[in-house]
């Protein structure tokens, strides 16, 4: 009998806002591998974001639903804001294989930023053993030197990291916090209840 293993897709992120790279990849990744669901995890206390100013989870937690609503295949989790002290997203995949079991393959989705950062993640060889990486490349790095060091994870470790093409897309959430701070419009970055959003809770604009 054939076997059909659960194929679940986690997009993490700081998600503040989130935005149509957001969305566009993890669409994307969804369409390539057929995933069941792709799950929007926004952060919790991100170690490498602990000096940062970041915007409460509750209105990033909302934006990605709001962002989100209209994708079947999409869902947003609360596990990382729920968490106390910082979040590793190696927990997060132990949470993620004690909800849906030991029968199901993991996609973490990424953009290109952070497969260049993910050899100083917490458990790095943990976390590529229970998932799989996949990584959209991102405008403003360099094609060669992201290769390049895809090539050098996948040696360290032993496990592939899957590419999955996107039209590029030259948005980021800090880009867009910069732009409503300067009174900039952010129309067509994301999605109009997200901006909607931002702009009734008076979000980024110091
Ligand atoms: P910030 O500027 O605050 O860091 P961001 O736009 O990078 O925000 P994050 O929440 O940090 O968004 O990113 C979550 C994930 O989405 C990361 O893996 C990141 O690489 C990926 N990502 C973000 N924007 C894009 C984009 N435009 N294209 C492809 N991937 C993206
Ligand atoms: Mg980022």
């Amino acid at each position: 009998m054939e076997h059909n293993t659960r194929k679940i897709g986690i997009m993490g992120g700081t998600f503040d806002p989130i935005h149509y790279g957001h969305l566009v990849t993890a669409e994307a990744a969804r369409d390539k591998f057929g995933l069941e669901t792709v799950v929007f995890v926004p952060s919790g206390n991100p170690p490498h974001k602990r000096h940062k100013k970041v915007s409460a989870g509750e209105d990033r937690f909302l934006m990605s639903v709001l962002a989100t609503a209209s994708n079947c295949y999409f869902e947003v989790s609360d596990i990382e804001l729920i968490r106390e002290g910082l979040t590793y997203t190696v927990d997060t995949l132990r949470v993620f294989r004690d909800i849906y079991g030991e029968d199901a393959d993991f996609y973490f989705i990424t953009g290109a930023d952070a497969v260049m950062e993910i050899l100083t993640w917490k458990n790095v060889e943990m976390i590529l053993k229970m998932c799989k990486i996949v990584s959209a490349h991102r405008p403003g790095l360099d094609m060669a030197t992201f290769r390049k060091r895809v090539k050098e994870i996948e040696k360290l470790y032993r496990n592939k990291i899957y590419l999955i093409e996107i039209p590029a897309l030259a948005i980021s959430s800090t880009d867009i916090r910069e732009r409503v701070k300067n009174g900039i419009t952010i129309k067509y970055l994301l999605p109009e209840a997200v901006e909607n959003y931002i702009l009734k809770k008076k979000l980024y604009r110091y």
